[in-house]
């Protein structure tokens, strides 16, 4: 005799998996990421109430797909992860507060705001101020070496500036198409008779994970670094608050988003969601909410990890945009 609920957790976790195979290694996604998040809450808060029924493979504890193994395998030394979601102020709030109740004191940190750049997650290792290896998340302990493609990104220095920078260390950010980018692509894979791409994260996840970097270096990609991973060999100590450490990483060249400001409340943080917000469909680029997160490391460290996403960092989406019918547009113009 079946469970309903074993039932009803077994189909949920099939749906993503098939959602996220299209997704993460086809690059080629099947609905709009508000069905996948849809799916994904009703997923959550079913093994909420279930919590004997999670399983470590459960889509709500891994990170992104399986890596092509085309690429050749990178192993994360420090693990990339996802990030947790808000979807209003409240669960925002309720994410600060946890944070709080965990540490047992207040939270005396600033946060750096940042905008939800829709892109995907690069690793760069710089060895010695020289570009070494470019890696994609995969599944967050495993990733793909994209080393010459990533290499033919513009704006991402093949050598940093400056001195003063770790002679082993990982730069993490990410990879977009800018809107008129992604149009002008578009208009020419028209005109050559080709598939279009579904959107600009689509068309950027696509041409990165080329095998052939000559193609990728025909699309129009841009990184913004957003974090540092591996550290090794510091030379000079790296600044304890995350924003400090954005503003070293923009010392030795490398590309920041503009957009990114440090706050001293929750509150602000609030107002940076509503600023930016407004400001989305001017942006150059898409993006699909803010991400916040607390600023002293010390404190970051502290609050450490769950499964798959930091305690100190959230990603507050904005609401959907994106419907069916656009991706279904786009494949009848194929
Ligand atoms: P996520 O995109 O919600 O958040 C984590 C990612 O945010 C990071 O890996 C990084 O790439 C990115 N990011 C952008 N700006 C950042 C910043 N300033 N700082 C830190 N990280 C930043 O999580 P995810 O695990 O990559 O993907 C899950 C989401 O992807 C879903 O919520 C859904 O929207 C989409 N998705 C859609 C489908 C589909 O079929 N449509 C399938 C899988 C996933």
């Amino acid at each position: 005799m079946h469970n309903p609920v074993t039932q009803r957790l077994a189909e949920l976790r099939a749906t993503l998996n098939d959602y996220n195979y299209q997704y993460y290694v086809l690059d080629d996604p099947s609905v709009p990421d508000a069905e996948y998040d849809r799916v994904m809450q009703e997923l959550k808060a079913l093994e909420q109430q279930h919590p004997d029924l999670i399983t470590p493979d459960s889509p709500s504890q891994k990170v992104g797909g399986q890596p092509i193994a085309a690429f050749g395998e990178v192993q994360h030394e420090v693990p990339m992860l996802s990030l947790d979601n808000a979807f209003d102020n409240e669960e925002f709030q309720a994410f600060v507060k946890r944070a709080g109740d965990r540490l047992k004191r207040p939270l005396n940190s600033g946060f750096c705001c940042e905008p939800k750049l829709d892109g995907l997650a690069v690793s760069v290792l710089y060895e010695n101020g020289q570009l070494v290896r470019g890696a994609t998340r995969g599944d967050g302990r495993t990733g793909e070496n994209i080393t010459a493609n990533v290499k033919t990104i513009g704006n991402l220095p093949l050598a940093l500036r400056g001195e003063g920078y770790p002679a082993r260390f990982e730069v993490r950010g990410e990879v977009f198409m800018r809107r008129d980018g992604f149009e002008k692509l578009n208009q020419t894979q028209a005109e050559q008779g080709k598939k279009l791409f579904a959107n600009p994260r689509n068309a950027a996840a696509g041409s990165l994970r080329q095998l052939d970097s000559r193609i990728t270096a025909s699309r129009p990609l841009t990184f913004y670094a957003y974090s540092v991973g591996l550290v090794e060999d510091e030379v000079e100590e790296l600044a304890d608050t995350h924003y400090g450490r954005l503003q070293q990483l923009k010392a030795w060249g490398l590309p920041l988003c503009p957009e990114v400001r440090l706050v001293k409340d929750s509150q602000a943080c609030g107002d940076f969601y509503q600023q930016i917000l407004q400001k989305r469909d001017a942006l150059a680029y898409e993006i699909d909410g803010v991400v916040i997160k607390i600023d002293d490391l010390g404190i970051q460290q502290e609050l450490g990890f769950v499964a798959r996403a930091p305690r100190w960092a959230i990603a507050w989406k904005f609401p959907a945009q994106e419907e069916m019918t656009e991706l279904l547009d786009v494949e009848f113009q194929v």
